[in-house]
């Protein structure tokens, strides 16, 4: 990026860094954007600002939240013996929008897959068994939430495995959603199905 103001270089880098963006397109939004009214771009940047300033993981099921506890885990009416575990916020809240799970979360950060490097101490697994191992664990059953497709399937089979010891029912989302299908995209009815038929 030669020759450009090196504030919207430094801004075209930044978009550059987003997963699928690429620097043509981060050219684009920088572009856009310095065509906008100084005020939406300061509300842009304040934004920004704000997610880097308020939001951390809650310390107990690891969401993003802007409290220590998530609004899920500090809610006592949520039953806290049904603990659902899903590889990210995002899964964790198209779950929430079908209305159909009514216990607590714990997400994982992603999804084992050992050629990209996702081994499981990169993920909230330790934390996972920690939780279901503590002395007032109220959780007696676990059900996985991931993805029908390769790294579900195996992030499935290594906790089914790892936490197998533990006096808890272990089940996962029925194949209500297609192979290869994202649990991201799921519409609601079919996620509702899938936690009632789980397995
Ligand atoms: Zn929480």
């Amino acid at each position: 990026m030669t020759n450009l103001p090196s504030s919207i270089s430094d801004a075209a880098a930044e978009f550059d860094k987003i997963p699928g963006i690429g620097p043509r397109a981060a050219l684009r939004y920088v572009y856009w954007l310095v065509t906008q009214p100084k005020e939406s771009l300061k509300r842009f940047a304040q934004a920004l600002a704000a997610l880097a300033d308020n939001v951390k993981r809650c310390e107990t099921c690891g969401t993003w939240s802007e409290q220590q506890v998530c609004s899920i885990c500090a809610n006592p009416a949520r039953d806290a013996s049904v603990l659902c575990v899903v590889a990210t916020s995002q899964d964790l809240r198209v779950i929430e929008i079908s209305g159909a799970f009514k216990g607590v979360y714990h997400v994982l950060g992603g999804l084992l897959d050992p050629i990209s490097g996702r081994t499981p101490e990169t993920l909230s697994i330790q934390k996972l068994k920690e939780r279901l191992a503590a002395p007032d664990a109220k959780i007696k059953e676990v059900i996985l939430a991931f993805d029908p497709d390769v790294s579900g399937d195996t992030t499935a089979l290594y906790l089914t495995k790892h936490l197998s010891g533990l006096p808890i029912t272990i089940s996962r989302l029925a194949r209500g959603l297609p192979t290869g299908a994202q649990l991201e995209y799921a519409d609601s009815s079919t996620l509702a199905d899938a936690l009632k038929n789980r397995k």
